[in-house]
């Protein structure tokens, strides 16, 4: 049998490993436009369901693999069952799996603005051609450098531009509400940020009012401690844990950005501009502070964050030199080229980049919202979500709503030798399956759906049990430095059509000497659908539970979560 795996992220690698330890006698082949590989190593077991995960690299040549391959898939023939390699070659398989990951959400073309004319009037002459010609360069050029401003994060190569862009930026921008906003918003130090949403509240993917309100105090409170710290407001001694934990920081950043240079961090890509796999943890320890220190940060070094609610971005162009607001230009239709990552035009301002921004490196950026307001920013940093990177895919092979490859119970596409996982499969079947599952794109679910899929891949599903991973959703992740757990349904997913009458939630936040924690619970008609729990609250199992056992603990009202009642002896 002849087993190829496309992609060398947790999922990828995840699938191409099990392959190897279940079917030792047959040919299992990985694909990676990435030279480093992304495993996962368990860091914590914190219940059944419930693990705590930390990335390992490793270089492609360092693996034990009989036949692991450095090249890009361009293609698949799915007559002949074979891979199409970007080196030309073809790859024979008998059942392939695509792991080919996600790429950041752009912006549509139609939001950057130049400020150039129109074309000129064209009499015929060459005179007026030339003319003609050199507006539109310049018009392209300026579209070029304003996509330059704009960041997305996804491998390593992508947190370097941005540390490197962030060392002159002043005033940043942050769109999206996801885990990677989120991540930003804490890690950004000594710029001052506009955070722009289109939500209500923040981190609406994953917290509701209440817990979206716990952590941006939570974010105020450890803004102001650092400020206070900064100041001078606390004792020596506290100042110098700071400094401590900040030169430790910094170590601990030397020896990530060796280790990922040894790993050949500096070229993630690998191989001709396919995206590198999503970027390990400690991402935003790499970002080094803004360039101007944060105007309104009260001289702590910090920076301000300014939230701006139910606003999207309708218009980005460079702000007039002159330094007064105006109207952002009506799109012209030759501006129709400022294209997403892989056009012509992106490619143009990569180019661009390469040789410098040219007269428009000095220009701040005017944003106009959708809600009206207009402001100026040096840089802005777009997290919006992801779309399955699978252009390369034919397009006979069925797709879901969200851009991934639809797959059934046996992780088998609509072609049955065509397996996916990871973000670049659509598991449906699993959250129809599972009441209190559904799809997230995380390491999690990435290394769940690459075991599941080598599982039914080499037939032995049905022994392995693999598919209980799908049982129930569960996300442990950091943040502002606290650990969060999210369970089943946590934020009412997949509860929109209950009565809301039948829905309530009970939260708790206890003021511990160690710091702050929540709890909030969901129930639906008595029964425990889902929970957030942040910073250390010793429920996880207790809740993970109830969920599972579906036991109608509705008698105990709001007071479910008092300190008094010992949930635990609920199942007694
Ligand atoms: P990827 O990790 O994207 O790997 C895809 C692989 O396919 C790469 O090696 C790529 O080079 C390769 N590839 C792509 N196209 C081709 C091709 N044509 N030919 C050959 N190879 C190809 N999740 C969490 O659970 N917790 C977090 O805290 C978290 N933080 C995140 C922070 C950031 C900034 C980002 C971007 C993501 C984060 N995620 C987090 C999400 C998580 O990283 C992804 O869900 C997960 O890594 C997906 O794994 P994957 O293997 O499907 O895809």
């Amino acid at each position: 049998m002849r087993f190829v795996v496309v992609g060398g992220g947790v999922a990828g690698v995840c699938c191409a490993e099990e392959l190897c330890r279940l079917q030792p006698k047959d040919e299992v082949t990985l694909v990676s436009a990435s030279r480093v590989l992304k495993g996962v190593s368990v860091v914590a077991r914190l219940s059944r369901n419930l693990e705590e995960l930390a990335l390992v690299e490793r270089r492609l040549d360092e693996l034990p693999y009989p036949n692991l391959r450095l090249d890009v898939a361009a293609g698949i023939d799915t007559e002949g069952k074979a891979l199409l390699l970007g080196s030309g070659g073809r790859l024979p398989y008998d059942k392939l799996c695509i792991c080919a990951g996600a790429r950041p959400k752009q912006l549509p073309p139609a939001v950057f603005r130049a400020s150039a004319n129109g074309a000129a009037a064209a009499d015929g002459s060459p005179a007026a051609s030339n003319a003609q010609h050199a507006k539109q360069a310049q018009r392209d050029g300026e579209l070029a450098a304003l996509q330059q401003r704009v960041l997305t994060i996804r491998d390593t190569d992508s947190v370097a531009r941005l540390a490197a862009r962030l060392r002159r930026s002043r005033r940043v921008v942050v769109v999206g509400n996801g885990g990677i906003a989120l991540e930003l918003i804490s890690g950004l130090k000594g710029a001052d940020v506009t955070w722009v949403m289109k939500h209500a509240h923040i981190g609406d993917a994953y917290f509701d009012l209440d817990a979206a309100q716990f952590l941006l105090e939570e974010l105020q409170h450890q803004r102001r401690r650092v400020a206070a710290a900064a100041s001078g407001a606390v004792g020596a001694d506290r100042r110098q844990q700071q400094e401590g934990k900040q030169q430790q920081g910094e170590q601990q950043q030397q020896q990530q950005s060796q280790n990922e240079q040894q790993h050949g961090g500096d070229d993630p890509a690998g191989v001709s501009g396919v995206l590198g796999h999503a970027v390990g943890p400690r991402w935003v320890q790499q970002l080094p502070a803004g360039a101007g220190a944060g105007q309104n940060g009260g001289g702590s070094g910090l920076g301000s964050v300014e939230l701006e609610y139910g606003a999207e971005i309708s218009a980005i162009q460079f702000a007039p030199a002159d330094g007064s607001q105006g109207q952002p230009q009506q799109q012209q239709p030759e501006q129709q080229g400022a294209g997403t990552a892989g056009s012509p035009a992106s490619v143009a301002a990569g180019a661009a980049g390469a040789a410098g921004e040219g007269p428009w490196a000095d220009r701040p950026l005017l944003l106009t919202l959708t809600n009206g307001r207009q402001l100026e920013a040096d840089l802005v940093l777009l997290a919006i979500g992801v779309r399955p990177a699978l252009e390369w895919v034919p397009p006979g092979l069925e797709r879901a709503v969200d851009g991934g490859l639809r797959v059934n119970r046996h992780m088998q596409s609509s072609d049955p030798c065509i397996y996916a996982a990871g973000d670049s499969a659509s598991c449906q079947w699993a959250a129809d399956e599972a009441r209190h599952w559904f799809q997230m794109r995380l390491w999690s679910q990435a290394r769940a759906m690459g075991i599941y899929a080598a599982h039914c891949m080499a037939g032995v599903q049905d022994q392995t049990g693999s598919d209980m991973a799908f049982e129930l959703f569960t996300h442990v992740t950091r943040f502002l430095g606290k650990k969060v757990v999210f369970l089943g349904l946590y934020n009412g997913q997949r509860l929109e059509a209950e009565p809301a009458a039948d829905v309530v939630t009970y939260s708790r936040i206890d003021e511990e000497p160690e710091g702050r924690s929540f709890v909030r619970v969901l129930l639906l008609r008595g029964r425990v659908q889902g929970a957030v729990l942040i910073g250390s609250t010793d429920l996880d199992e207790t809740l993970e539970n109830l969920i599972l056992d579906q036991l109608d603990v509705g008698g105990y009202g709001p007071h479910l979560l008092d300190p008094d009642v010992e949930l635990d002896h609920v199942f007694d």
